[in-house]
């Protein structure tokens, strides 16, 4: 295991660093992470893809369940833990960053769109499953007052879906391969913000371990590859950064 400094030293020095994210890192923006108690996710049930697809009611559902994290999503705005993965760019240490998060919040941290594989999709976009029509959220959400239908594409009719990844739907094939390669490119690999239960996006850090690069976790709880990590903190990532900034500010 290496200390903090020593990893700040891995960090000073490297210019091959990939970053893998998840709900965690957006918790300090305000938008809840997956398995906070009382949080939206234990209120409503995930709509896996086949039911969003075959019935009018769990649509409904799911965007109600969109309409009630509409608000905060829309206001949330990139924290330090985003800033401090968009500085690593600026330094031109950066690979690239791989995030399980639908938030957009890497993006407009000022991280270029190239640098950024998002496995599980966007909800920064809503898009017509029929003939891939692409609709800004904003003028399909005003559309879902009162006691409402599911949306439906202006041109097809076709059913409009968040461009996010459901349970049960296929992974991204251009996003699947990026992360790989970069993954495969690693000499460090941190992970900053995920339980690393959902799979296939928890077996990246695995690879990039498995290829020798440093794996580092920062992350509240405790998480199943800790064990596995060259480096792990346990803390909020806040935090983490603020004091992190300065170790590795001369690198
Ligand atoms: P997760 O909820 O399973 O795990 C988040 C982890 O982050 C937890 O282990 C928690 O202890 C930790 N954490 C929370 N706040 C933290 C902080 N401030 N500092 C350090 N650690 C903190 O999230 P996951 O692994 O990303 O998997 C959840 C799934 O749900 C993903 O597939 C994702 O697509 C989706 N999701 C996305 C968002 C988002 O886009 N922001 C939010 C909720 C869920």
């Amino acid at each position: 295991m290496m200390n903090l400094e020593e990893f700040a030293g891995a960090i000073r020095e490297s210019r091959e660093i990939v970053v893998f994210t998840g709900a965690g890192i957006s918790t300090e923006s305000g938008i809840p992470d997956f398995r906070s108690p009382g949080g939206i996710w234990s209120r409503y049930r995930p709509v896996s893809f086949q039911e969003f697809i075959s019935s009018e009611e769990s649509r409904v559902e799911a965007w109600k369940r969109r309409l009630e994290t509409y608000a905060v999503d829309q206001n949330a705005k990139p924290n330090i833990g985003h800033y401090f993965v968009q500085s690593l760019n600026e330094k031109g240490k950066l690979i690239g960053l791989i995030t399980q998060n639908v938030d957009g919040l890497h993006s407009q941290s000022g991280l270029p769109e190239d640098k950024i594989v998002e496995l599980h999709g966007s909800n920064r976009t809503i898009r017509c499953l029929e003939c891939s029509k692409s609709y800004d959220p904003v003028i399909i959400m005003e559309r879902l007052t009162g006691n409402f239908s599911s949306p439906r594409c202006d041109d097809c009719g076709g059913i409009l879906k968040s461009a996010t990844i459901s349970f049960g739907q296929a992974m991204p094939e251009r996003a699947m391969r990026q992360a790989q390669e970069w993954t495969e490119q690693a000499r460090i690999f941190i992970v900053m913000g995920s339980s690393l239960q959902v799979q296939p996006a928890a077996s990246f850090p695995v690879i990039a371990r498995h290829n020798g690069a440093v794996l580092a976790i920062i992350n509240r709880e405790p998480t199943m590859l800790d064990e596995y990590a060259s480096f792990a903190h346990h803390g909020a990532i806040g935090e983490f950064c603020r004091r992190f900034n300065s170790m590795i500010a001369d690198g």
